[in-house]
């Protein structure tokens, strides 16, 4: 197994990413248990309608149906006997017939009626095939209708209508109409235009599950406090931040807790990761509800140790065979911050190890992290970069992509934010987005052209 690091651009590690995870399976689930199913779904597959939005023409306001030649161009008032009743889910035939027989003419010739007359309908009830319009019940002799009781007159005096008040057949959606693209998100209102288009299931990927695990013998577990007994131990930030960033990204996140620097606990821990279990003292990160039953992940995702010191664990592992781990890649990636990469699968379970600064990560998990999400939910890739000026200048490092915090500012504009120690994890509060400044580039001036990534559940402004 080769231990040498590959030295590769960023757009060059994104492919690598890409090619090694492929999107979930694609399952058929029931609409009806969509209605109530979980959130976070994205479509399999291009969704066309079946049926006729709506499905008949059908009346848009409660009045009379009515033919327009029974009524004078000019608007004079003209009474009509009303000779049927169309209400919301009575067939449209039993109004044909209280017109009385049509006439067998040739196809497409109008049909001519015995009667003259209208027909009472209701909102969204069906309009006969011989009617042209709907006269709204307030603007005829009857007034309108009463709520519950039979109604009885047996004339009506109307007038032509400037408006039809007719929805007709398949003004909304058309059999075959494309109503969503594949990748798209399964919202309420996805759910809601599928079954009026007459379809039974959706084709849909659930929603990805990530293992988040950090490394570092120097770890407390996240959220337990600070060390005050001068330990050298720090609190695993990591983790949190990582969940908290797979959430935002339309994934689960299970914090597996930090292990130490040492290559079995490590090996231990990535089991116990693929498994889908979280750690005894940690959760699903889902606010309140009690973490799910145990379920595989489909991606786990490491900080730290992944450099070549001497307490690098990810290196170590990853240079050790072992029926386990396969499909090995590190990576010396031309991006600062966040050089050292890796990628692996683990039981089969991709893999993406991350440096363990906090800022490295942060910037790891925008560019390389999110898009695997993204591919494994079968979301097209989505160009999030935004062009925006720099209110700043500040120096990039020669050949390296520059991934710097900003903030955008009320004239839209970004602005470096620079935390009190520089490249602190303290410079993340107070941005909005990263921007991303090219190899090739060694100064950034006061009103250059950058491309911008908004950052994950942050308002652009929230911070100016
Ligand atoms: P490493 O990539 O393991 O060499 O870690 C680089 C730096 O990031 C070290 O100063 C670590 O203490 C720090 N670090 C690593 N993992 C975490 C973590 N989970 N939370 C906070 N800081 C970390
Ligand atoms: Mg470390």
């Amino acid at each position: 197994m080769s231990t040498g690091r590959t030295s590769r651009g960023v757009e060059e590690h994104v492919a690598a990413v890409l090619a090694h995870v492929a999107p979930l399976v694609a399952v058929d689930v029931g609409l009806a248990g969509l209605a109530v199913g979980e959130p976070g779904l994205v479509l399999a597959g291009d969704l066309h309608a079946e049926a006729a939005v709506p499905p008949f023409d059908a009346a848009a306001m409660d009045g009379y149906a009515v033919r327009l030649a029974d009524l004078p161009p000019d608007g004079t008032p003209v009474t009509l006997p009303v000779v049927g009743d169309s209400r919301p889910g009575s067939p449209a035939h039993r109004c044909e017939r209280a017109m009385g027989p049509a006439s067998a003419g040739a196809e497409g010739a109008s049909p001519a009626h015995s009667v003259t007359g209208v027909v009472r309908i209701m909102t969204g009830a069906p309009v006969p095939a011989w009617a042209d319009a709907v006269v709204p019940v307030e603007r005829t002799s009857t007034g309108r209708f009463v709520a519950g009781s039979p109604t009885t007159e047996h004339e009506v005096t109307l007038a032509r209508q400037p408006r039809a008040h007719v929805r007709r057949r398949a003004e909304d959606v058309a059999p075959g109409d494309l109503l969503a693209r594949a990748g798209s998100a399964v919202t309420p209102a996805l759910v809601a235009v599928a079954a009026s288009g007459g379809l039974t299931t959706l084709p849909v990927r659930r929603r990805p599950r990530v293992a988040v695990l950090s490394t570092g013998s120097e770890l407390l577990p996240a959220g337990a406090g600070a060390d005050t007994t001068d330990s050298g131990r720090i609190p695993d930030s990591n983790s949190l931040l990582l969940a908290a960033l797979v959430r935002a990204a339309g994934a689960d996140a299970v914090r597996t807790g930090a292990v130490p620097d040492d290559a079995d606990a490590l090996r231990a821990a990535l089991d116990h990761a693929v498994s889908g279990r979280s750690a005894p003292s940690d959760g699903v990160e889902g606010g309140a509800r009690p973490p799910p039953a145990a379920r595989e992940v489909d991606l786990v995702v490491t900080t730290g140790g992944v450099s070549a010191g001497a307490s690098d664990v990810v290196r170590a592992v990853l240079a050790t065979p072992d029926d386990r781990l396969r499909a090995v890649e590190v990576a010396a990636v031309a991006l600062r911050p966040g050089h050292p990469q890796a990628l692996a699968r683990w039981r089969d379970v991709p893999w993406l190890a991350l440096p363990g600064n906090p800022v490295s990560a942060f910037v790891s998990f925008a560019l390389f992290v999110r898009p695997a999400i993204d591919a494994l939910a079968g979301r097209a890739p989505d160009v999030r970069t935004l062009r925006r000026r720099s209110a700043s200048a500040w120096s990039s490092p020669p050949g390296r992509v520059h991934v710097v915090p900003v903030r955008t500012l009320a004239s839209g504009d970004v602005e470096h934010v620079v935390g009190p120690a520089g490249h602190a994890s303290s410079a993340l509060l107070g941005a909005d987005a990263l921007a991303v400044v090219p190899a090739d580039v060694e100064k950034v001036a006061v009103g250059d052209e950058l491309d911008v990534l908004p950052l994950d559940g942050v308002p652009p402004g929230r911070h100016a």
